[in-house]
């Protein structure tokens, strides 16, 4: 299972202008930004202790991002909670009647495999959980 809080993520429209808000004005340093084409995003890492802040921006105006956008503007997206093991928790979640948004994990940022945790089952917060590489045990990491 191995837990800790991974990053937080915020959907925000123009990612230039969220980079300056957090990293000019609030001080938090830009590790860098990665587009994830998987998931129709562009994103921008800002560490924070232990943990990060994902500011997260449609890829090309289409896709989740973009679809919470419309619906509710910018704002907190989710949370993620590292897992050393996502294909066991996936079945272990669903085991105790959680939903996930998808039947298989996707590829996120940093080469991790994400799955995210249905809202409508974890009382309004969407929860992704994301296994970095050379963490799955079967990989020895
Ligand atoms: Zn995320």
């Amino acid at each position: 299972m191995s837990r800790r809080l991974d990053h937080i993520a915020i959907a925000v429209a123009d990612l230039d202008a969220a980079i300056r808000r957090f990293a000019d004005d609030l001080g938090v340093p830009l590790a860098g930004t990665e587009d994830v084409p998987a998931a129709r995003t562009r994103t921008a890492f800002l560490p924070v202790g232990d943990t990060r802040i994902e500011l997260v921006a449609p890829l090309d105006g289409q896709g989740p991002i973009q679809r919470f956008l419309d619906k509710r503007g910018g704002g907190l997206h989710h949370i993620c909670f590292s897992t050393d093991d996502l294909d066991a928790d996936m079945k272990r979640l669903r085991g105790l009647g959680y939903r996930f948004t998808t039947d298989e994990p996707s590829p996120g940022a940093h080469g991790t495999r994400v799955a995210f945790l249905h809202p409508a089952t974890t009382g309004g917060v969407l929860i992704e959980l994301a296994e970095h590489p050379g963490e799955h045990p079967a990989e020895g990491g």
